[in-house]
């Protein structure tokens, strides 16, 4: 049977990548030892980093006045990392909080920073969960950046455009990078944890324009000082060798299955799948406003929320696992990163219409 796993995290890696890291363990290029064991500064180490890089670049189009990095941390060091490296301590810093993630990333700001404002939140309207519209946010003047979070993934609520402003945008990308096309230089700084679309967890991504990376507070931990990781290449310190390794034998997968732009493709596809599913069906429920649905992260709610463990318990029998949804939300989410095939998504389609069927 096929296990299809629509959990949203840590990671879902792709089968080819897990296989040929299986295969390289041990004897990595022939060399009779792991990666996990080259020294991080050796010349075939260095090439792997710099492929990496260059892959992650190519996908994305990253312009050159873009420093690329591979951190420590995951996505909520990047919530500390944010402000200390960007604001000063005086500063006014805009959020957007749109749902959990980018709610504790606000909360984390405050400790750095004086003034951090909130600029718009989510609001319940009769339509569903909505971000209210861009030109509506309540910006401040001289904001030193403007935070968000563009794909929400435990609430499954998404900023489809890129927000126009005149401060420095820094997005919160952990659970939709590389998930379709973007213009990077209409932001400041991206930064993602690795392990939904990139890697294994407690590895992150960031994308930082050159000119933000003059330090704003000095008591940034060095580890997590962009400016001093920019300057050494992302080896300041160790860093995670085979985190690095696997994320770029995604970027290989990603660039062998066409790039960015068939995932986006591929990804929108399997998204109206379900949602065609779940709105054609009296039986299923999102409650998220139309414009705001995520493609990466899918709630839904069952009419007779009694039968949540009967639908978790049979679908699971079927291989469709860890559907269960986030427990600030209840009801069920399936998570359908780059990983997750076409197939998987069908999958769960019949199956909720099989199950609509004999429960509804
Ligand atoms: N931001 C978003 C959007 C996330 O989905 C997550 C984790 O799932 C995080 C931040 C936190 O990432 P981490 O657990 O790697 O710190």
């Amino acid at each position: 049977m096929t296990i299809y796993n629509f959990s949203a995290g840590p990671a879902m890696l792709p089968a080819a990548v897990l296989k040929k890291a299986q295969a390289e363990l041990l004897d990595w290029q022939g060399r009779g030892i792991s990666v996990m064991e080259v020294s991080h500064r050796s010349p075939e180490y260095i090439a792997l980093a710099e492929e990496a890089e260059q892959n992650l670049r190519d996908l994305m189009s990253i312009p050159d006045n873009y420093a690329v990095l591979f951190m420590h941390g995951g996505g909520r060091n990047h919530f500390s990392s944010v402000p200390l490296n960007i604001a000063d301590e005086s500063a006014t810093v805009d959020y957007v909080t749109t749902g959990s993630w980018s709610q504790i990333a606000f909360d984390e700001a405050k400790k750095y920073v004086r003034h951090v404002n909130l600029a718009a939140q989510t609001e319940e309207t009769p339509q569903g969960k909505a971000i209210p519209l861009v030109a509506d946010w309540q910006l401040s003047d001289g904001a030193a950046y403007v935070h968000y979070c563009p794909n929400e993934t435990v609430d499954g609520i998404a900023l489809h455009e890129v927000p126009d402003v005149a401060a420095p945008l820094v997005a919160d990308m952990s659970s939709v990078i590389l998930a379709e096309p973007l213009d990077v230089s209409k932001f400041g700084v991206i930064y993602a944890g690795a392990q939904k679309n990139i890697g294994p967890s407690g590895f992150s991504v960031v994308i930082i324009r050159k000119d933000l990376l003059a330090t704003r507070q000095s008591r940034v931990c060095t580890v997590m000082n962009y400016q001093v990781q920019a300057a050494e290449k992302s080896m300041y310190n160790t860093p995670n060798t085979w985190a690095w390794y696997l994320s770029g034998e995604v970027f290989k997968w990603l660039q062998r299955e066409g790039g960015v732009a068939a995932m986006g493709e591929q990804n929108h596809a399997k998204a109206r799948l379900l949602y065609e599913c779940i709105d054609n069906n009296p039986f299923y429920r999102n409650q998220v406003h139309p414009r705001n649905r995520s493609i990466m992260n899918i709630p839904f709610q069952l009419a007779k929320p009694e039968l949540d463990n009967v639908f978790l318990s049979q679908a699971a029998e079927q291989g469709l696992i860890a559907l269960k949804g986030h427990r600030f939300v209840g009801g069920m989410r399936a998570s359908m990163y780059n990983a997750m095939p076409y197939a998987g998504a069908q999958a769960l389609v019949d199956f909720m219409t099989r199950f609509a069927q004999q429960h509804g």
